[in-house]
């Protein structure tokens, strides 16, 4: 019996075509539509239908003209167009709250951080204040004529995306919180597409898209804070695994008997590595969440930088032993996953320069394939915080897969539509 084919509805084939094309000018650096009638295969008439769609949208614009070519007139170019939306990348961590707006180019429009310690609050009264925060921003991005199209919130914990729940997020102490009903409630926007994802995977799709993802496909990213998260990236993509939950690599357990993690279990990496067991260790006080911003020159990230640089031994010691221990969880994760590089991120960035060797001799000790295939121990190329600039990126792609989803701007409203 022969398969009946898929009868094809004509306007799904067209959005289909709407993305490939706005896909296919989001890659360029200034496509013509001759150009992009060549790379995506559908004839000149369609792709010119399709740019000015597009144009009708806000999604694109026509910029300058190209070269002319050896035969034929030259063609205007066409670009994604940096004026019309922002996708909201937000971030609720045990100490702070973060947003950044980014622009369909990847700029920056507006950002805000606050440090707020979260632990033991109420998830309402977080999401409250987030809100707040947003209200200003998102009225400022509109009196610049930006559209805000989605939002995507990071947050330190177990997430079902799909249902806009979070699990729990132990660090907070924060379980079963629908944020994303509770964030749109809060922010009175129905129309804003708010999504909610694990801080970590943000980070390294961050990473993936804009850091050292550009040169390597498969990788473990690490944040740390006070909490330990992890992004697992394989063949460029986020892994999930099939609970979606995978990539838990603060929860590995590295001692069975080891001190107690937050997550109710013991020996856990997190509770072995994380910044507060480090400052522990190092015999610093923490100097309380909420007091500084991560890189602020109060805050324990800059006195550890600043004791190790100095050679104090105390801190020094204690950042071989964290640095002994991610290896020995690292070395676990490329063992089983079989990745090439392992990326420090979060409050483990900063340290790197300490990190790097004892993690290179545990991953060369403990990883079967080291001596054939070297592990990068590499450090996050992001300037900042990764898990907003991720959760901005990742609402910009869903619109840009998507552009359906965009209403067109009433003819006359732009000065440049068709
Ligand atoms: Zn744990």
């Amino acid at each position: 019996m022969t398969a009946t084919p898929t009868p094809i509805d004509p306007k799904s084939m067209r959005l289909h075509n709407l993305a490939l094309v706005l896909r296919t000018v989001a890659d360029g650096d200034g496509v013509s539509r001759a150009r992009i009638a060549a790379i995506t295969g559908l004839n000149k008439t369609t792709v010119s239908s399709l740019v000015a769609d597009l144009i009708d949208r806000g999604l694109v614009r026509e910029a300058g003209i190209t070269q002319r070519g050896g035969v034929g007139r030259p063609g205007v170019t066409v670009v994604l167009d940096g004026e019309s939306f922002v996708a909201l990348g937000l971030e609720i961590n045990v100490d702070h709250m973060a947003f950044t707006a980014v622009d369909l180019l990847g700029r920056v429009r507006d950002e805000g951080f606050v440090r707020r310690d979260s632990r033991g609050r109420a998830a309402g009264d977080t999401l409250a204040s987030l809100a707040l925060l947003l209200r200003q921003a998102l009225e400022r991005l509109r009196n610049s004529g930006l559209r805000p199209v989605g939002a995507v919130l990071g947050l330190p914990g177990l997430v079902d995306p799909a249902q806009g729940l979070l699990l729990v997020a132990p660090n907070l102490g924060w379980h079963d919180v629908p944020v994303v009903a509770q964030l749109r409630e809060a922010l009175d926007e129905p129309d804003l597409d708010i999504r909610v994802e694990n801080e970590a995977n943000l980070g390294a799709l961050a990473e993936c898209w804009e850091g050292l993802g550009r040169s390597i496909d498969d990788f473990v990213y690490v944040s740390g804070y006070i909490g330990v998260g992890a992004g697992l990236i394989i063949g460029g993509k986020l892994h999930r695994g099939a609970t979606g939950f995978g990539g838990e690599f603060g929860h590995m357990t590295l001692v069975a008997d080891g001190p107690r993690c937050s997550c109710g279990s013991r020996g856990c990496v997190e509770a072995l590595v994380g910044l507060e067991a480090l400052l522990r260790r190092a015999g610093l006080e923490p100097d309380g969440p909420g007091r500084s911003t991560p890189t602020s020159a109060t805050s324990p990230v800059t006195r550890l930088v600043e004791a190790a640089a100095a050679g104090e031994p105390r801190v020094v010691r204690a950042l071989a032993d964290v640095g002994a221990h991610l290896g020995a969880g690292f070395a676990s994760a490329v063992n089983l996953v079989g990745c090439n590089a392992v990326v420090l991120g979060g409050y483990f960035a900063s340290l790197h320069p300490w990190l790097r060797e004892p993690i290179e001799r545990e991953l060369a000790d403990r990883v079967l394939s080291s001596a054939w295939v070297p592990v990068e121990v590499g450090r996050s190329q992001l300037p900042g915080d990764a898990a907003v600039r991720g959760a901005a990126l990742l609402s910009l792609r869903a619109m840009l897969d998507d552009p359906g989803r965009v209403t067109p701007v009433a003819p006359g409203a732009r000065g440049d539509a068709g």
